[in-house]
Parts: structure tokens; sequence; C-alpha cells
């Protein structure tokens, strides 16, 4: 019996969780909930689940919380510390690690430094703190799984290969709603246009991130400190259908993919059985029903996204933090109508530059780079006319 702290349960990650936790009542134990302010799910989670814990983050909601589960023999918290206060306990295998953004970081690192391995979805962590997670992971000996579906593919492709050599990794993007679009057409593109993605049901966050090709520089950056690889050897081809969920080059020209349905279910379900595989009864991908499978290359002027998160890879330290920073503001004023589409990118490319270096930040760094970036951020959208 694996026992489970699911951090962002009321998400759509979170949602996925329970939902494949339910199907295996014998192998996993929900022991800890957290959500950030959808207080009325978190009670029917928490009702169903019966947790030995919940913790909502905005503690404005402790109170109603508290109230509707007095009946349950369940443990209530309010606000961040609690989280990291909760999953210390000791029985607890695994923290699935499902909140969006840069808030995620500490919860995690508290996390590993508990010994916790981890199932890991909150990509902006790694991103933004990936030496010193990857550091702290090994000094607890911890094991960090990704959820995230091109890296879960990428975990499969090199089951077995661990002595023999990556050439290098091919990430796969749909291209998102907007994958035909001219750059014109962009400029003008709503909020409500960018959240109907094709193939993937998402987050609102990841939603916008994939539209504007965001969510794959972040996968780039998150492969680097998965994977253990250089920028040259990791790139990114679109593939419209969402089948293969990306290839591994190995050094003798033989080349895996992983394929299966568009469901996060599966990747859910890979990491929290890993290294075993969970017989499921979801959806099987019928390959005679599918005639192609196809390929583009990115237009990275068109998607400017992706070459600013190559540009914080290869510059490294503190320069990831502040792109992430400056895109999960982006990502806000977008969705509030206060930026435009292709005012994201030039806005985040703004603060990126504008970042005082650190080669070897450390936690205050990082945390002190986030809310710089995230002030001027916001600032650089009151000023400027980037609607
Ligand atoms: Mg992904």
């Amino acid at each position: 019996m694996k026992r489970l702290a699911i951090l962002g349960s009321t998400g759509s990650i979170g949602t996925q969780t329970l939902d494949v936790v339910d199907r295996y009542p014998d192998k996993f134990k929900v022991e800890v909930l957290t959500a950030y302010r959808n207080v009325d799910q978190l009670i029917a989670q928490a009702k169903v689940h019966k947790p030995d814990s919940v913790v909502i983050v905005n503690e404005e909601h402790y109170k109603v919380l508290k109230d509707r589960l007095s009946g349950l023999p369940v443990k209530v918290y309010a606000g961040i510390e609690a989280v990291s206060h909760v999953i210390a306990q000791k029985g607890i295998d695994m923290v699935v690690a499902a909140m969006v953004g840069f808030s995620g970081m500490r919860p995690v690192i508290k996390a590993i430094e508990q010994g916790k391995d981890i199932a890991l979805a909150n990509k902006e962590t790694l991103v933004v703190a990936g030496q010193i997670i990857n550091d702290l992971a090994k000094k607890h000996g911890v094991q960090i799984i990704p959820v995230d579906s091109e890296h879960s593919a990428i975990l499969q492709c090199m089951a077995g290969e661990a002595d023999n050599q990556v050439e290098k990794i091919t990430l796969t993007a749909s291209g998102g709603p907007f994958r035909r679009h001219s750059v014109d057409r962009l400029y003008h593109v709503k909020p409500e246009e960018a959240l109907r993605h094709p193939n993937w049901i998402m987050g609102k966050k990841i939603t916008i991130d994939s539209a504007s090709m965001m969510n794959k520089g972040l996968e780039v950056i998150e492969a680097k400190w998965f994977f253990d690889l250089r920028p040259e050897q990791i790139e990114v081809v679109i593939h419209p259908q969402s089948i293969i969920h990306s290839f591994v080059h190995f050094a003798d020209g033989s080349i895996k993919a992983q394929m299966g349905i568009p469901d996060m279910r599966l990747p859910i379900v890979y990491a929290l059985g890993y290294p075993h595989r969970l017989t499921t009864d979801l959806p099987r991908f019928n390959i005679r029903e599918c005639n192609k499978l196809t390929f583009e290359e990115v237009d990275t002027k068109k998607f400017r996204n992706l070459a600013l998160a190559y540009k914080a890879l290869e510059k490294g330290g503190n320069i990831p933090c502040a792109m992430n920073a400056a895109n999960e503001v982006a990502v806000e004023a977008f969705l509030k109508k206060d930026i435009g589409f292709m005012g994201m990118p030039e806005m985040i490319e703004t603060i990126m530059d504008n970042t005082w270096f650190i080669q070897k930040p450390g936690i205050e760094d990082l945390e002190e780079t986030d809310r710089l970036s995230r002030i001027r951020a916001r600032e650089y959208i009151e000023k400027m006319d980037v609607r």
C-alpha cells in the first residue's frame, strides 16, 4: 500500500490522480489533500477519500472547511506553511506535486528533505530550482518521477538503457490551437480561443502555456534536469495528433518512442506505480484507426516563448526563474485581457534581459528573483501598451 499526499488535489492533475487512485483501493491510500482555494471541491474529496489531513492554502476558507468537515476524523489546516508541515508526516510514501507555478517549490523541497518520493507534475519547480532539487534528491535518496506526459514518455523509453548513451531526445508538442495562425492573427487572439486546446484536457495556466508554446519551453528546461542533458540534446517537434509523447535517440542510431492516447491518467498511473505497470481499463489507442502521424518544425518567430526558454536554459542561474515569474504574470494578465497574446513574449524577454544574474542561486535568491520579476512584469504591463 502506497500512502499519498496530493498537493493541488482540486486541479486538473489532482482530480485525475484521484480518479486513478480510486481504481486501486488495495494499492493506494490518500493521506493528505491540499488545495489553493477551491474549498467546496476539497470538502467533497475529503468526504470520499477520508484523508488524515487536509490543507486549504488560502486561509480565508479555513472556517468553512473546518465547520463542514467537523463530523469527520480529518485534521484541517490552512496556509502554505501547513502544506510543508503535513507532508512531513511519517505515514506518507509519495507526494504528488500537482500545484501550479512557483509556489510549489517550497513544499516540494520540504518533501524531498523528508525523504518522500515525488510524482512531479509541477514543472515550474524543476525549471526554477532544478539544480537544488536534484542535489537534494541525491542527498536524501529520493526518486522524482515525472507526471508530464513527454517526460514520462522519455523515462519509459530509457527503461533498461541505464548504461547506454543517449544522443538526444525529441519532445513532441501538439502545436496548440494556433498552430496554423499567421503572426498577424496571433496579435488578436482572445483568451477564450487560447483555452480551447485541441487534444488535452488541462488546467487554465498550462492551456495558455500550451497555446503560447511556453509550456514546451518549460518542458525543455524540465528535461534538462530530469535527464541530465545539454541544451543541444533537446529538440522539439510539432506532432498535432498527440499520440507519440516523445522520442529518445540512442548512440547506435536507434530511436524509441512512447505512444498512447492523450490522457493524463496514463502518465499518472505510470508515476504512481513506477517502476511497475498497473493494469488499467482506460481507452486503448487503435493503431488501425490511425492512418497518419505527422511531424512539423516549430516556427519560433511565431512562438517566441520557445526560443526564450532555450535562451534561459543557456544562461542558467536564476534566469529561468525570472522567465517563469514573468510568464506566470503574463498568463494571468492575458486571461484578464490586460496584455495581448504577442505582448506576453515581449514582456517576458524584457524581464529576463533586465534580471540581475546569479550563477548559483540558493532558495532565497530564487524567491527574491521571483518576487522582483513579478513586480517588474506588472509594472511593464501597466506602463506599456501591450494589448
Ligand atoms: Mg507535457
